[in-house]
């Protein structure tokens, strides 16, 4: 993990709900000279003109950050972008827990769009049980509101939850985090997640007992519910293929929002007083090349959640989370299936 060259405290992250003249007058009132410009997958394309609005607008240096981004944990490192005095982070609201390692400005990519009336007509028209849960993408979070009045309106439940440190909003969803969501289960009988894609509602699924819907609020498409009993069984699977396993290879990221040495290291202890030899790899990005030919029957990954959950026919030896580890040993049941949630 890369560290701050003295011992000021962390800078804040600053947001803006979108790119524009509001960040580009932050980044040159606040004198910044060279900027590392990060974009996210889907934005890959557009990087280049990007940096050049950004470099023209604010007359900054910028560099754009090539290697894949997938959330606000892993941000460019000082090592990776050295002489850059700031940063600007495309797509991702900051994790408040995480911290900085120079001043980052954190554009949301804020989507203004969608009708609450007409997406609450389809809900209707779907027949979603009246107590619901509600998560969205960062991007969607400004339809919270008005599409729990309009539900509201036609006499359903409503609810939102508020997640631990790591989520900045309340109905934020983290590929890793879904606390906000697991804090209202008990009182919803069903989540809609607002955003695109399979990622989070499949994450979601995974994290709460519940059936997860999925509304695409742009285009007003309305995804039925993943079938979670699938999901869990086939982690199942994975932690009896890795039960006999005798020697343990323990995944750490360097990144700053995916590191979890303590865990990794209590996780080796646990194995070894149950008779296994574990030994503790790191990385920045994984690449499942860097695993071939290593003397080790499977791995417990305690980086980003969703490697060993979305990925891990990539790799050639089992993958399994940090609680499917404790499945495995026999230290935790396999039900219920517990998600690795990343606080
Ligand atoms: S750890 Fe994974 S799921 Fe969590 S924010 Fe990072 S990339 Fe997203």
């Amino acid at each position: 993990m890369s560290s701050r060259p003295d011992a000021s405290p962390p800078p804040a992250p600053a947001v803006f709900p979108t790119w524009g003249a509001e960040l580009f007058d932050a980044v040159r009132r606040d004198g910044r000279r060279r900027v590392v410009l990060q974009v996210p997958a889907g934005l890959v394309r557009n990087a280049h003109d990007l940096a050049a609005q950004l470099r023209e607008a604010t007359g900054a240096r910028v560099t754009v950050a090539a290697r894949a981004c997938f959330g606000a944990c892993d941000f460019p490192s000082v090592d990776e972008a050295p002489k850059a005095d700031a940063a600007v982070v495309l797509g991702h609201a900051p994790i408040p827990n995480v911290t900085l390692a120079r001043p980052t400005y954190f554009v949301e990519m804020r989507e203004p769009g969608g009708d609450p009336a007409a997406l609450a007509a389809t809900i209707d028209r779907a027949g979603l049980p009246s107590r619901l849960g509600l998560v969205a993408s960062v991007q969607h979070l400004g339809l919270v509101e008005p599409l729990t009045a309009a539900l509201a309106c036609g006499g359903r439940t409503v609810r939102v939850g508020t997640g631990d440190r790591r989520l900045a909003y309340p109905a934020q969803a983290l590929g890793c985090n879904y606390t906000g969501a697991e804090s209202i289960a008990a009182e919803v009988d069903a989540f809609l997640f607002l955003g695109t894609g399979r990622f989070h509602p499949l994450g979601l699924a995974f994290a709460v007992e519940r059936p997860v819907w999925s509304l695409d609020p742009l285009q007003n498409v309305l995804e039925p519910p993943i079938d979670r009993g699938a999901l869990v069984r086939r982690r199942q699977l994975a932690v009896a293929v890795a039960r006999d396993a005798r020697r343990w290879g323990i995944l750490v990221s360097s990144f700053a929002g995916q590191n979890r040495m303590p865990t990794a290291l209590a996780l080796q202890e646990r194995a070894q007083s149950r008779g296994r030899t574990a030994e503790i790899f790191v990385f920045d990005r994984l690449d499942p090349r860097d695993l071939e030919g290593r003397s080790v029957d499977a791995y417990v990954n305690t980086a980003c959640p969703r490697i060993a959950l979305d990925d891990g026919d990539l790799y050639p030896k089992p993958m399994l989370t940090p609680p499917e580890f404790l499945m495995a040993l026999g230290d935790l049941p396999l039900d219920p299936y517990r998600f690795d949630t990343y606080h």
